[in-house]
Order: C-alpha cells, then sequence, then structure tokens
C-alpha cells in the first residue's frame, strides 16, 4: 500500500476534479443542479478543508428524480435478468478498476482509515457481484399443489423505491441496498447522507458507464430534512430502505405512512461482547478491540459494551489498557493510521459529551477522554472502566472510538445485562463452553450473534437488528423479501365443483 505522500499526491489528483465538477444530481441519466439552484459546501473531517459544493434538492428534485424512476420501471423490471445480470458484474468491474480512487476520496469525505476503506471499496464490488448472480433467480417461487388447483408464487419487483444511506460508511452500504434493488428489477431514488457524498456520485458514474439505462438508478443530494422527508413522501415511491439512526427511522415510518410505504431499516446499536473466564482470552481481547476501535468507532455492529466476568476482569482490562493506549490516531490516509476523525464537529461534540456523562456517572476514564487540537474532528480511543449497565454510557449510542466496560459475575447477570438496552443488532460471545454458547446465543436478544468470532460478514446470511435496531432483513433471498412483491396464481386442474347461487 502506498505511503502517506503518495496517497496524499494521488488524492489531489482525484479531489480537484470533483472540486471542480461539485456533486450534481443524476436524474434520466443527466448530470443537474438542484432545481431552486441552491449548493451546499461539503469539507473534509480530517483538516476542515473544502471539498466540493454539492447540490441541495428538495421535494421538486425528488419528484422530477421518481417520476423519471416510474417510466424507467416499466422496462427495467421486465429486462431479461440475465442482462441486469450483466450489466452489475459490469459495476462490478469498474469498482475494481476505480478501487484506489473511491477508497481515497471516501478515506477523505468520512475521516474512515484507508486500511480499513481500500477493503470497504472491494466489498463494494462484491455486494455487486453476489446480486448479479442472484438476478436469474429473483423472481423464483414455489408450487403449492392443491386438490383442485395447482398453486404457485412469483416474485415480482415492487417498483420505484427510495434508498437513504448514512455517512459511516456510505459507499460499502450504497451498494448494499441499491444492488439487491437493481437485481429485483427496482428502480431506484438514493439520497446519499450530506456529510459524505462523494463516493455516491463516483459509484452512480460508474453505473452509467457500464450501461445501466437512464432513470434506473437516479441519484439526488440534499439534507435529510428536505430532500429525505420528500422522497420518504413522494407517491410513486413503494418502500423506502434506510440506514441511518433509530430516531430518523422513527420519523420516516411516520412521514411514509400516509403513501402507505414499505420500510426496511437498518438503525443503531448499543452491542455487546460478552467475554467469559473459559474464553482463549488472546483472541478475545484482539476481537474486543478491532470491534469498536475500528472505523473510529462509527460503525452500528461495534461492540461497544464489553461484559466481562469479573474473575478475569483486572487482568483482561489492563492488558486493554495497554493495547488501547497504543492505536494510532493519525491523517486516515496514512496506512498505519487505525483511528481517524469524526465525521464532524457536531458529532465530536457528542461523543466528547459522554467524556464528562462518564465522570458524572460515577465511571472511570482509563484511557483516552479528550478531543485533540484542531484542525480535524480527532478524539482518543478511549475506555471507561467500573460502569454500572443502567448509565448513560452503557445504554446509548455513542458512535466513536469508545468501550465501556462491566463486569458480572456469572452467566445469568451477563444476559440480563446484555439485553437491558433498547437496541438489539449484534451479540459477541467469548467461550470454549458449547453448550453456554448454545444458551447465551438462544436468549440474547440480537438479529447477529457471533460465537469466538468477530463481525465477518457472509452475503447469503440475514443482516439486520431486533427492538430499536431495525426492521427487516438483508442478505441472501431477505433482500428480494423486501424489494419484491409476491404473487400467488392458482391454475384449477379439472373441473371442481363452484358454489352455484341464485340458480
Ligand atoms: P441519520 O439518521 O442522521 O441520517 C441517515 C440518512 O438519513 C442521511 O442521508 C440523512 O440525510 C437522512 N435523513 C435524516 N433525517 C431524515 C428524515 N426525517 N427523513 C428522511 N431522511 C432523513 O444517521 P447518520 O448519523 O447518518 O448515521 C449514523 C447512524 O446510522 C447510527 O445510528 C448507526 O448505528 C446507524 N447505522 C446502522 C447500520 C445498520 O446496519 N444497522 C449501518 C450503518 C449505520
Amino acid at each position: 500500500m502506498s505511503d502517506l505522500n503518495e496517497n496524499i499526491k494521488k488524492l489531489k489528483k482525484h479531489i480537484d476534479i470533483i472540486k471542480e465538477e461539485g456533486v450534481l444530481n443524476v436524474i434520466d441519466g443527466k448530470l443537474k443542479n438542484s432545481n431552486s439552484g441552491k449548493k451546499f459546501s461539503n469539507y473534509s473531517p480530517v483538516d476542515e478543508t473544502y471539498i466540493c459544493e454539492v447540490a441541495q434538492s428538495n421535494a421538486e428534485d425528488i419528484d422530477e428524480a421518481s417520476s423519471s424512476s416510474k417510466v424507467a420501471f416499466k422496462e427495467w423490471s421486465k429486462t431479461n435478468p440475465a442482462t441486469r445480470k450483466k450489466i452489475l458484474h459490469k459495476i462490478a468491474d469498474k469498482i475494481v478498476e476505480r478501487s484506489e480512487e473511491i477508497a481515497l476520496c471516501e478515506t477523505w469525505d468520512t475521516g474512515q482509515a484507508i486500511r480499513f476503506m481500500s477493503k470497504a471499496a472491494i466489498r463494494g464490488a462484491e455486494n455487486f457481484r453476489y446480486f448479479a448472480d442472484k438476478a436469474i433467480s429473483a423472481q423464483d417461487g414455489l408450487t403449492l399443489p392443491s386438490g383442485s388447483l395447482l398453486n404457485i408464487t412469483k416474485r415480482y419487483p415492487i417498483g420505484p423505491v427510495g434508498i437513504i444511506t448514512p455517512w459511516n460508511t456510505p459507499f460499502m452500504l450504497s451498494t448494499w441496498k441499491v444492488a439487491p434493488a437493481l437485481a429485483a428489477g427496482c428502480t431506484v431514488v438514493h439520497k446519499p447522507a450530506e456529510l459524505s457524498p462523494v463516493t455516491a456520485k463516483i459509484l452512480n458514474e460508474i453505473a452509467l458507464e457500464a450501461g445501466l439505462p437512464p432513470g434506473v438508478w437516479n441519484l439526488v443530494n440534499g439534507f435529510g430534512e428536505e430532500a429525505g422527508v420528500a422522497l420518504t413522501k413522494n407517491k410513486d415511491i413503494k418502500a423506502v430502505a434506510f440506514v441511518g439512526e433509530s430516531k430518523t427511522g422513527s420519523a420516516i415510518m411516520r412521514q411514509g405512512s400516509e403513501t402507505l410505504k414499505r420500510v426496511h431499516f437498518e438503525l443503531g446499536g448499543k452491542n455487546p461482547v460478552i467475554v467469559f473466564d473459559d474464553a482463549d482470552l488472546d483472541r478475545a481481547l484482539d476481537a474486543v478491540i478491532f470491534m469498536i476501535y475500528s472505523l473510529n468507532g462509527e460503525r452500528c455492529t461495534s461492540s461497544s459494551r464489553l461484559l466481562i466476568q469479573k474473575n478475569i476482569a483486572e487482568e483482561f482490562i489492563s492488558k486493554l489498557v495497554d493495547r488501547v493506549n497504543k492505536i494510532k490516531v493519525g491523517n486516515p490516509l496514512d496506512p498505519n493510521t487505525e483511528v481517524g476523525p469524526l465525521i464532524s464537529e457536531n458529532h465530536l461534540e457528542k461523543v466528547v459529551s459522554y467524556f464528562d456523562i462518564a465522570k458524572r456517572e460515577g465511571a472511570e476514564i482509563v484511557v483516552g477522554g479528550n478531543a485533540h487540537k484542531k484542525p480535524g474532528w480527532f478524539v482518543s480511543p478511549t475506555l471507561f472502566k467500573n460502569a454500572k449497565p443502567e448509565m448513560r454510557i452503557s445504554q446509548e449510542e455513542i458512535f466513536g472510538p469508545v468501550l465501556t466496560a462491566i463486569t458480572f459475575e456469572d452467566e445469568e447477570e451477563a444476559l440480563k445485562i446484555s439485553n437491558d438496552v433498547e437496541y438489539g443488532l449484534t451479540g459477541y460471545i467469548w467461550t470454549n463452553n458449547v453448550t453456554r454458547a448454545l444458551r447465551f446465543s438462544d436468549e440474547l436478544e440480537a438479529g447477529m450473534i457471533w460465537v469466538n468470532s468477530e463481525n465477518v460478514r457472509h452475503l447469503p446470511t440475514p443482516f439486520g437488528g431486533i427492538k430499536s435496531s431495525g426492521i427487516g432483513r438483508d442478505g441472501g433471498d431477505w433482500s428480494f423479501e423486501f424489494y419484491m412483491e409476491q404473487k400467488h396464481i392458482g391454475f384449477a386442474t379439472g373441473n371442481h365443483q363452484i358454489p352455484k347461487l341464485g340458480k
């Protein structure tokens, strides 16, 4: 991998182009500014320098994009799945070709370290490949014969869909949502997060170059309260796939109620990693650190609560302190950097506010607990110990490189603490007792659980949360369940008796 200076040089070439072009909307395959002519400025969280202007869209732009998606749906939904497969593979090829540019731009726009973003770009291509292959079976259904009928089921694309993505890993998450929608035969109006619009522009550009017909994927930039709200209320949009905060999910449900929108939500988390005294503690330590301090802790599946058995807590936490103190914070374009800046000043203030909350509540800050000198929105990787389960630092999603350590006596207490939060996205269990692992995972309130492992995504498995962490699942056929409608058709196999009224 290139070093920092080389990366800065390479990035400049790409960012200069983006600065010149700005991030515009793409409607019907054409680049255009918002109809109002309004734009807003986008800055890098790394050094707060200006990146580019971005189209600030409102309901008029959303209506235009939705109408275009409605027209394009007529043809795209009927396009031979083999053609859809070919185009999606072509998109994946082009993502790979431009993966370095994507990684560099994503790093600059979000503050996420290049060591993770280079993999995220490649994962984006894999998402497209996976759903490209699945396009062929998207319509598959069942045969359910009865005495008098041959019943079949078949899936049909639901229509134009709205996709709203967040800022934490915007490129990967956009591919994760858009690829299955296109494979299913839906058309898309995509509104990326206003804080990180750059790589959605690149991705949409790639899709058009790969031969995706105009109008199949319209890109509309802008703020959540303006463009986002309009998208969720638009009558032509049949479903909304949203990744973001739980409270935004509630708002979208209200906004979409008038038009009876189908919704798919991937929301927040306060995920536990539970370490029992019989676990492989060296591997557990690596996983605990990776799952909260990678991606700047701005990760929905991060294990932000460490539940550690009391008899091993002191030694485990002392090793943890040693390692967290050594985490490399710095320019995310440096391949050695492990933690970069947070996305924005607002988000930094939110994360930093928990340092005071922790002290007020009586927890101890054993590592970090401070913001760095400007420029850039950097905070030190932070570890709270002596936390109690009811404290705000144990209950609320902080969404930064901040870990709350809580001790527990036995399995029963660990389970109670794990489940006693409003969220239920992921859980990580570390034990060498297989019976306990089975028992615990059975009772743990989470949509996804890993035993003796960090989060390792396998595309055919269902991804999603319960409680306030989400509604619906992505991955495998679950994605098609959302983007498609089921139809039942019954064929009479003989002359069964039809009730005769009025005879
Ligand atoms: P956010 O909810 O503030 O914003 C997400 C998107 O929603 C943005 O594009 C924003 O413009 C838009 N938006 C905001 N208000 C809206 C409204 N009223 N109507 C329509 N759209 C609106 O979230 P964020 O701060 O960008 O992202 C961080 C959050 O995302 C965290 O809570 C994190 O846990 C969650 N997340 C969840 C997953 C998952 O898979 N469960 C994955 C990544 C991130």
